[in-house]
C-alpha cells in the first residue's frame, strides 16, 4: 500500500480538487491512504476565528467562521450534485460542533480552543473531497482520524501515544486497506484520551502522513505539491534555484531544521525507522519525476539556500563580568523551555550569550524580562538569518557578499550568517 498526502494548495480550486482526483484514480490498483491538509488558507482563516473567540468578540469569531463555512458550501456546491446534500449535511454537523463551542466564554487555556477551532478545516476539506470521489463513483471509505491518533494534552504541538495509536491503526485502517481501496483522512490533527481535539504543530500533514506510513509498512510516501520537486532555494527568492533529484533523509532533516519549508521536519523519523522511501511530487504535473528521499548518502550535493527574514538577535551579558558558563546558559535555556521557545542559532562568548529567534515578540520580551535579574538583555530586530549548506566560496560570496553580517558560523558543511535585512526584502 501507498500513502499520499495532499496540502492545501492541491485542493483550493474546483479543478485542483479534480486533479487530485484524478491523481488518486491512475494510482488505485495498489490499496491508499490519502492525507489531506484543510482547502487553502483555511488554517490561517480559523487561527482568526480561535482570536476572536478567545479575546471575547464573539461577533467577530461567528463573522469570520462564517467566512470559512461559506467558502466550504461554495466549494461543494461546484463541485457536487449526486452528493451535495449528503455531503452539506455532515458540512454543517461540523459548522454547529464550532458554533456550538464559538457561543460560549472561553475558560481555559488559548491552546486548548486553537485546537478545537482549528481541527475543523481538515474535517471539511476531507468531507468534500470523499463526496466528491465518490460523486465520480470512486469508492473510497472517509475516516475521522480524531479516532484513530491518540496524542497528549500538549494543544498545539501534541504527541503522538504510539502505542495506542498503533493499537487502533491495526484494527480501524488496516482491515480496510485491501487492493484497490482508498482511505481518506484528516492530517495535522488526532484527539487526546478525553476526546479534545487536538493538532500536531502548524504544517503537520506530512507528518500525519508519515506516522500512518510507519504503522501501515507503506510501500513509499508521496508528498503531492504545487512545486516540481524540492528546490535548492526558494525560487521566490533565488531565480536560479534548481531541483534536487535526489535527497538523502538526514539532508532533508538538516534543511528543515535550519528552516527549509520543505517538509515538516517531524516527518522523516518515522519514514527513516522503517526505511520507507519519501516522493515529493507535482499535483499540477504527476509526470514529473519530483524528488527521492531515502536512505542512500547523495554525493555532489550543490549548495542549499535557506533564508529566514524576520530574525530577532538577543544578547545576554553578564551584569558583573563574570563568565556566561554552563550554570548561566543551563538557567537562560530553562527560560526557553519554559516559555516554548526555540533559538535558530546560538554562539557563547566569554561574558556573553547570543541567540536568534524567529519574531514572537510577546514570548521574546518575557524572556528578556525573565533574564534581566542576572543578565543585561539586548534585542535587534527585522535581521535576516541565511544558511548555506554544501557551501562554496562563490556561493558564499554571491550570497554573503554584499551582507552586513552581525555573527557568522561555519562547519565544514554549513555556513550561518545573521545579517541586516536588505531593503526590498
Ligand atoms: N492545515 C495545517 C496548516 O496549514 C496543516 C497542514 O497543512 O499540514 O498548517
Ligand atoms: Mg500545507
Amino acid at each position: 500500500m501507498q500513502v499520499f498526502k495532499f496540502g492545501g494548495a492541491s485542493i483550493n480550486t474546483v479543478d485542483r480538487i479534480k486533479q487530485v482526483a484524478q491523481i488518486i484514480k491512475a494510482n488505485n490498483s495498489d490499496a491508499l491512504m490519502v492525507i489531506i491538509s484543510a482547502m487553502g488558507k483555511t488554517t490561517n482563516g480559523l487561527e482568526k476565528v480561535a482570536e476572536a473567540f478567545f479575546d471575547g468578540r464573539t461577533d467577530d469569531a461567528l463573522a469570520l467562521f462564517q467566512q470559512v463555512k461559506n467558502q466550504h458550501l461554495t466549494m461543494a456546491k461546484y463541485l457536487l450534485v449526486l452528493e451535495y446534500n449528503a455531503c452539506a449535511a455532515k458540512l454543517s454537523d461540523f459548522f454547529t460542533e464550532a458554533e456550538w463551542l464559538l457561543h460560549d466564554k472561553p475558560v481555559r487555556e488559548y491552546d486548548y480552543y486553537y485546537d478545537q477551532i482549528v481541527s475543523i478545516g481538515e474535517l471539511l476539506s476531507t468531507c468534500i473531497v470523499s463526496h466528491y470521489l465518490t460523486e465520480i463513483k470512486l469508492t473510497n471509505t472517509w475516516l475521522d482520524v480524531r479516532d484513530i491518533f491518540r496524542t497528549d494534552q500538549n494543544f498545539r504541538d501534541a504527541n503522538i501515544d504510539w502505542k495506542h495509536t498503533k493499537a487502533t491503526v491495526e484494527e480501524l485502517v488496516k482491515p480496510l486497506l485491501v487492493n484497490g481501496a482508498v482511505v481518506i483522512t484528516q492530517g495535522f490533527i488526532g484527539s487526546s484520551s478525553n476526546n479534545e481535539s487536538t493538532t500536531l504543530g502548524r504544517e503537520g500533514s506530512d507528518y500525519s502522513a508519515a506516522i500512518f506510513a510507519n504503522l501501515l509498512n507503506a510501500k513509499n510516501q508521496t508528498i503531492w505539491k504545487d512545486v516540481p520537486s524540492v528546490m535548492n532555494a526558494d525560487p521566490k527568492q533565488f531565480a536560479d534555484a534548481i531541483a534536487l533529484p535526489i535527497l538523502s533523509y538526514e539532508e532533508v532533516i538538516e534543511m528543515a531544521y535550519y528552516g527549509a519549508q520543505v517538509i515538516h521536519p517531524k516527518t522523516i523519523k518515522p519514514l527513516y525507522e522503517k526505511q520507507i522511501p519519501l516522493l515529493v511530487k507535482c499535483f499540477l504535473d504527476a509526470s514529473l519525476p519530483g524528488t527521492i528521499i531515502s536512505n542512500g548518502a547523495v554525493k555532489n550535493m550543490p549548495p542549499v539556500f535557506i533564508v529566514k527574514e524576520n530574525q530577532v538577535l538577543m544578547e545576554f551579558r553578564s551584569k558583573d563580568y563574570s563568565f556566561v558558563g554552563e550554570q548561566s546558559v543551563g538557567h537562560l535555556y530553562h527560560l526557553l523551555e519554559s516559555l516554548n521557545i526555540k533559538p535558530n542559532l546560538t554562539q557563547n562568548g566569554a561574558i556573553s550569550f547570543m541567540a536568534v529567534f524567529d519574531n514572537r515578540i510577546e514570548k521574546l520580551e518575557q524572556l528578556a524580562l525573565q533574564a534581566s535579574d542576572l543578565f543585561e538583555v539586548q534585542m535587534r530586530k527585522s535581521l535576516t538569518l541565511i544558511t548555506i549548506r554544501h557551501y562554496t566560496a562563490s556561493a558564499v560570496q554571491q550570497v554573503l557578499g554584499q551582507r552586513t553580517i552581525l555573527l557568522e558560523q561555519k562547519t565544514p558543511s554549513t555556513i550561518q550568517a545573521v545579517c541586516l535585512a536588505q531593503s526590498g526584502n
